[in-house]
């Protein structure tokens, strides 16, 4: 019959073999079709934090591997945009069948290498570089291309990755730190512990 006060609850059930998808970022690593090249959960929700999005903006993320980062930062909310620049053609394929399975389906993924794929893209709001971030002038281009308030992150694991960091610090500031996660895996019917390659990560408001 007719509810004329709205009292009635509606339940929502999920058939029992559907995966949901949590909101909080750090999505597990399952969750992306990936080659091995994927910015690990707990460095994921470190960085989507760094990133801070805020409504409306507009993502780059240099370097986007299977695309976790601007995945994440796409589900933060509907109005929020992205787009992957990778340069081997099938991590761009890859991106993109990521971005359907997870329900972003709109994220813009280049297939190019930075900094020259950049040329012409819609400006950003904050900019992840996540490879090819000693790949020299990307740190400038991408510096230049945000508008005041901007944010820049950039992770990098490879000792040159590293010091194009340590430079870009000393030169403009911003934040620097090394995040290490150590996962228990199994030994011989035991366990230990197996450490992640440690992140540098550094972090910039233009
Ligand atoms: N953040 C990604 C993983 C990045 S792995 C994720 O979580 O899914 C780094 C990626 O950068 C690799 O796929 C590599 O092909 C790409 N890359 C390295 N240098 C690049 C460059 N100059 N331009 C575009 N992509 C680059």
């Amino acid at each position: 019959g007719v509810d004329p006060l709205n009292t009635l609850a509606v339940e929502v059930v999920a058939a029992p073999d559907a995966r949901i998808v949590p909101l909080a970022p750090g999505l597990a690593d399952g969750w992306f079709e990936n080659d091995g090249q994927l910015t690990k959960a707990e460095i994921r929700a470190v960085t989507l934090a760094a990133l801070a999005p805020r409504r409306g903006e507009h993502l780059w993320d240099i370097g986007g591997g299977a695309g976790s980062v601007s995945i994440e930062w796409m589900l933060r909310h509907p109005s929020l945009s992205a787009t992957a620049v990778e340069r081997r053609a099938d991590r761009a394929a890859r991106i993109r069948r990521n971005a359907a399975a997870l329900g972003v389906p709109d994220l813009a993924v280049i297939e190019g290498r930075a900094p020259e794929a950049l040329a012409g893209l819609p400006a950003p709001d904050a900019a992840f570089i996540g490879g090819g971030v000693s790949e020299p002038g990307l740190i400038d281009t991408v510096a230049q291309a945000l508008p005041s308030g901007g944010r820049l992150v950039a992770n990098a694991v490879t000792l040159e990755g590293e010091a194009a960091l340590l430079a870009a610090f000393a030169s403009r500031g911003g934040t620097l730190r090394r995040i290490g996660i150590d996962r228990a895996e199994p030994v011989g019917g035991l366990h230990a512990w197996r450490p992640g390659m440690p992140v540098i990560q550094w972090a910039w408001r233009k």
